[in-house]
């Protein structure tokens, strides 16, 4: 009695935070400390030896022949922008259901963004919305690979193709991704990772890098994150640029960090499938992977009928969940000025209002999955 009644305790008081970067720092902590004081010895805190080693591997994980480390996917976004030398009078076509950086970046740069529906399986960009969208001020398109699975690359190049549009993928969520064989960031002209703390390669704040297999773009790209100084003459500007930066502390850490992203990444495809499983009974749907995607779960979402009730009694009993997204961008108060209707693209506005994100980081384990399926069918069947 005693017993039953302790374990049935100790099962309510389970805690599953969405993501625990503590249990990852521990399962690495000397190799990264070494890796710090390694950068406070040499007292070189910008670009430096640390960022050239990690752009180098991550050009070669992503498949490409160049990288570019920046302060932030946001900045990698914004400069490589910049370097197509996208502005006023130019539209560049994003997904309404994305991270705010997608579309902020066009508008910083005082071109418009013009936005998408996207597809009810995926939540990555409709192609058929990207079509219909394109006009002669199309200067470029910006798929999304959300959750971390690639967009229909396929069907965005080849409009992009047909039209000398350029593409540069937000792979921000994506790192290690697969499209086809192919690498999330190698498709487009150029690609875009984050190493925010929750991304799957995250670092110890922001950070983040331009992929590209282009020789005139990165160059242009490595001269723009530093104000645009030509790269053999300091203080001599050919084009204006900006502080883009990346850390060597971050970029120490991010080293010791990629040598096990490969490994996280399966776990976190691990406990993908597992909760696959367990959430099939469930009147939830989980993320459709499609045929030729590698999928690497930066967030392992589903859609929840009842999505604000569920998710607080989930919240109640401890669980951590999130909502990515909770408003489309065309509805934004800042876009207002672009004139964009509520109903105008309704598989993104429902998305919305049915997405919650499940805790799938790498240290999850079985029980805890376990736990969260069940407080979630309680939540669910209320
Ligand atoms: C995180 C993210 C970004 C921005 O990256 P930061 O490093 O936070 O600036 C851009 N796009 C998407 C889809 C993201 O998830």
């Amino acid at each position: 009695m005693l017993g039953w009644l302790r374990r049935t305790r100790a099962g309510e008081s389970m805690k599953v935070p969405l993501l625990d970067l503590k249990a990852q720092y521990e399962s690495i902590r000397p190799e990264v400390e070494q890796a710090i004081q390694r950068v406070i010895g040499s007292q070189a805190f910008t670009l430096g030896p640390e960022v050239e080693a990690l752009e180098k591997a991550l050009a070669a994980y992503c498949q490409c022949r160049y990288a570019i480390g920046v302060s932030s996917g946001t900045d990698a976004l914004l400069c490589s922008l910049m370097a197509l030398e996208i502005g006023p009078g130019d539209e560049v076509i994003v997904p309404t259901f994305t991270f705010f950086a997608t579309a902020g970046v066009v508008a910083r740069l005082g071109a418009k963004p013009v936005f998408v529906d996207i597809e009810a399986d995926t939540y990555n960009i409709d192609p058929a919305g990207v079509e219909s969208a394109v006009t002669e001020r199309t200067k470029a398109i910006i798929p999304v690979h959300l959750f971390g699975q690639c967009a229909d690359m396929d069907a965005v190049l080849a409009i992009a193709q047909s039209r000398s549009i350029h593409v540069i993928e937000d792979a921000a969520q994506a790192i290690g991704a697969e499209y086809k064989g192919r690498r999330a960031g190698g498709m487009g002209r150029l690609g875009c990772l984050s190493f925010y703390p929750t991304k799957n390669l995250g670092g110890f704040g922001d950070g983040g890098m331009i992929v590209t297999n282009d020789a005139d773009l990165a160059a242009r790209c490595r001269s723009l994150r530093m104000h645009g100084f030509r790269a053999d003459e300091p203080y001599y500007h050919d084009w204006v640029g900006g502080c883009f930066r990346l850390d060597a502390l971050q970029a120490a850490v991010l080293r010791v960090k990629f040598d096990h992203l490969e490994a996280w990444t399966q776990a976190r495809q691990r406990n993908a499938r597992r909760y696959d499983e367990l959430l099939a009974p469930l009147p939830v749907a989980g993320p459709v992977v499609r045929p030729g995607n590698r999928m690497v779960y930066n967030l392992y979402v589903v859609r929840v009928p009842e999505r604000d009730r569920v998710r607080a009694a989930v919240t109640a009993a401890g669980i951590g969940t999130n909502i990515y997204y909770p408003l489309s961008l065309h509805l934004q108060p800042c876009f207002a000025h672009l004139g964009h209707k509520p109903g105008e693209f309704p598989v993104a506005e429902r998305a919305t209002q049915e997405v919650l994100a499940l805790p799938v980081y790498p240290e999850l384990t079985a029980a805890q999955q376990q736990h969260v399926v069940k407080v979630l069918t309680e939540a669910v069947s209320e």
